[in-house]
This record gives structure tokens, C-alpha cells and sequence, in this order.
């Protein structure tokens, strides 16, 4: 029998949440069930966190909060999917691709590199749930000279005195950075609630804001909340009470607020992320580590370290040696055999949207050789150990088989 790449858990607990949301709150939007979620999330990160309706909604609001726009630059690796580009581009802003480490993460040496007095964030990506080297990122950037090079034009600009770190940690919920939690590794950090990321709402995405000082986190949650909402500082369900009608609209925002019945599917995985469904995923990934670990072809993707450790979304494996077109092969083999695989990712400048505005892979050697010979395999919680050591029989069989 054929085992996808991916599929979501919808089990009983999910069903049961989802149940009550239609029948016990009668509340379809943003109500209780994000406001549930959102506290949750809260517990996982040790921040303050603002649900919205996805990554990509969610790093733009962090970037429009700053007042990022045409004429502004945004970093990025280029070894990433094609949101953490679009987030900015989206908002007129020029984005720099730096090339990556062995580990897909981005290199902060690059950083420094790119940095320009139009500099205004760096969007480090936690690839497969392995965190970027934040403490080097934020060297980087507090280099003087670097500082010095900073050109606020906001008030928000003005008040940090810096470039902004915007984590995408749309794969890395969970995941640890010399032991402190993601969502408390950068200024703001985006979590994706997408259908095939290790906790999902169907569609979403969720915001840890960890500002500093003099930045109040709490009040900028309340502030983001309402530019979520197209800057209505009261919801609908707040508004649901009987004379509470008197709204204001205090800035120009975004649609972009989770509605409850999504919240309620998020809700009955995130109680039991940290117990049950975490370990679970680490279990399948370390039977993929120590099945692979077996073989000299193999090239393991970076797990845990004394200082990291990763929230096992995918599993980044690496054919040694092999180049784009064994890969392709070896990708056939496997799907001949009825296993789904994917390759995460296709660098940003071999697709179509970024070549045509002068990005070039020739510029990012790492990136096209980390994506020449990667395959991801499948990793999430309903799929059976048994079907793990399926995959892992196909795949030595595909990779061993194929010339
Ligand atoms: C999934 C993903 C996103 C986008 O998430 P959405 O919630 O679909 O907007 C952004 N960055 C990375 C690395 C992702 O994998």
C-alpha cells in the first residue's frame, strides 16, 4: 500500500474540539477557541503569542508593524520557501537572498555582507525545525558598525535602534536554542499552523513576540490584535455583549485573525504536542538517524547537538555525491515503489517569479548544492514504524539501485 508524504492528525481529540466549537460556543470566528490556542501556544514559547490565518499573514504583519515597505531591504537565506521572500515583496520591500551553511540554516556571516543602510529585518529560517544560529545573528547585527548603519524611519524603527529578527519558524514549534524555546530566539517568531506542519489549524499561523525593552510585549500583542483585524480594536465576539458596540478603527490593518473553528483542530493537538505528539515525531526521525547512519552514501540532516535541538518536521536527507539528475532518479525509484517523497526545497532563484527579477542560483552555490542531492522523507504522526521501516527499505533499495 502507497504511504504519502504527509497527512494531518485528525483523530477523535481533534474531532471532539471541533464538535464543541460547532455546538456547545456557536462562535465560528476569532472567540474563545484562538484565545484557548493562543494561550497553549503560550505555554510551548514563554511569550505572549497572536494567532493569525497563516505564516505568510502573520511575517507580514510583523514587517508592516515595523513600517517595512518600497525602498526598505529584507534578509533572507536562499535556501527557503518561496513565503519568506513574498512576506516582504509583498509590502514593496527589495529582498537580499545570502547563501546558507552546511546545516541549511543562514550564514551570519553572509548577514553582515548584505547589511545596507536600507537593511530594516532578517528573516533567519529554522530549516526542518533545526533553529538558525541566533546568538551569531544577533552578534551580527549589534556590531557597531553594523548599528551604526541603521536608518530608522518609523517611530517602531526609531525605538528598537536596530535591524528587526523576524524568526520563520514555520516548521520549528517545539524546537530548542541553547535551552531557550523557539518564539523567545528572535524579536517576533512566526509559527505556521499549515496542514502539513507539526501542529495545524488546516490553515494558520501563529506569532510569539518577544520585543525588547522599552517595547511592552503585552500591549503590542493588543495593538497587533486589532491590526490583524483591519485595525478594529474590538473583535466581533467582543462586541457580543450587550451594549459593547462602540468600536474604533485605530490604524490601517490587515483581514488576517484565525477563525475559531480552525483554532478548535490546533487546539486538541497543541495540549498534547509537548507529551505525546513531539516525542513521537523525534521517535520516527531517530529511526530514520540510525537506519541511515548505516550507510556511507548517506548524509543526516542536523538533529541535536549540545546546544540545539530540532522539532523533527523533516527529514532532510542528502544522497552524497549525487547530483539533480540521480536525484530525480532516486526520487522515481522510490515513487515506483509507492513511497511519497518531496525535496525541500527548490532554491527560490531557480523559480520562475524570482529569475525574472535577476536572482540567479550561480549566486548561492550552497543553496543549489544542498537542494541537488536532498530528499525529504515522510514524518509525521500517524504514519506507523512500520511503514517507517518500509520507507527506509525502499529508499536504501532506490538509492543503492539506481545508478
Ligand atoms: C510552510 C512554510 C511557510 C508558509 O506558511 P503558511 O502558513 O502556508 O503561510 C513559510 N516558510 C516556510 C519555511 C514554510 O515551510
Amino acid at each position: 500500500m502507497a504511504i504519502p508524504f504527509s497527512l494531518p492528525l485528525i483523530d477523535a481529540d481533534v474531532i471532539a474540539e471541533v464538535n464543541d466549537a460547532l455546538t456547545n460556543t456557536g462562535w465560528l470566528t476569532t472567540g474563545p477557541k484562538v484565545r484557548q490556542l493562543e494561550a497553549e501556544i503560550a505555554l510551548i514559547t514563554g511569550t505572549p503569542v497572536l494567532c493569525v490565518n497563516s505564516w505568510t499573514s502573520g511575517a507580514m504583519l510583523m514587517l508592516r508593524w515595523l513600517g517595512v515597505g518600497p525602498g526598505d531591504e529584507v534578509i533572507i537565506p536562499a535556501y527557503t520557501y518561496s513565503a519568506t521572500a513574498l512576506c516582504a515583496m509583498n509590502l514593496g520591500a527589495t529582498v537580499v537572498m545570502v547563501d546558507v551553511l552546511d546545516d541549511f540554516t543562514i550564514d551570519p556571516e553572509n548577514i553582515r555582507g548584505a547589511v545596507t543602510e536600507r537593511t530594516k529585518a532578517v528573516i533567519p529560517v529554522d530549516m526542518g525545525g533545526w533553529p538558525a544560529d541566533y546568538d551569531a545573528i544577533r552578534a551580527v547585527l549589534e556590531e557597531p558598525g553594523i548599528r551604526a548603519m541603521f536608518s530608522a524611519s518609523t517611530p517602531r524603527q526609531q525605538k528598537l535602534g536596530r535591524i528587526l529578527i523576524v524568526s520563520d519558524a514555520a516548521h520549528s514549534i517545539g524546537a530548542t536554542y541553547k535551552g531557550t524555546p523557539d518564539g523567545q530566539l528572535a524579536d517576533a517568531t512566526v509559527f505556521s499552523l499549515h496542514s502539513v506542519k507539526n501542529i495545524t489549524t488546516g490553515e494558520g499561523g501563529a506569532i510569539a513576540l518577544n520585543l525588547p525593552t522599552p517595547f511592552d510585549n503585552e500591549e503590542e500583542y493588543t495593538f497587533l490584535k486589532a491590526l490583524a483585524l483591519n485595525g478594529q480594536n474590538k473583535s466581533a465576539f467582543e462586541k457580543n455583549v450587550p451594549g459593547a458596540w462602540r468600536y474604533d478603527i485605530i490604524d490601517q490593518g490587515l483581514k488576517i485573525n484565525m477563525p475559531d473553528i480552525n483554532a478548535a483542530i490546533g487546539l486538541a493537538q497543541v495540549r498534547k504536542y509537548a507529551g505525546e505528539l513531539l516525542p513521537d515525531r523525534k521517535r520516527k526521525f531517530e529511526l530514520y538517524q540510525d537506519a541511515f547512519a548505516q550507510h556511507d552514501w548517506a548524509i543526516l540532516p542536523p538533529y541535536r547537538d549540545a546546544e540545539r535541538e530540532s522539532s523533527a518536521h523533516l527529514y532532510l536527507l542528502r544522497i552524497k555525491g549525487a547530483d539533480e539528475q540521480r536525484r530525480d532518479r532516486v526520487i522515481t525509484a522510490i515513487a515506483e515503489a509507492g513511497v511519497g517523497v518531496n525535496v525541500h526545497y527548490i532554491p527560490m532563484a531557480m523559480l520562475t517569479l524570482f529569475r525574472n527579477r535577476g536572482y540567479d542560483i550561480a549566486d548561492y552555490p550552497k543553496t543549489y548544492e544542498l537542494y541537488s542531492n536532498e530528499i525529504t522523507l515522510p514524518l509525521y504522526n500517524t504514519l506507523t514504524e512500520a511503514q517507517v521501516a518500509e520507507v527506509i527499505r525502499v529508499v536504501v533499495e532506490s538509492v543503492e539501485g539506481t545508478p
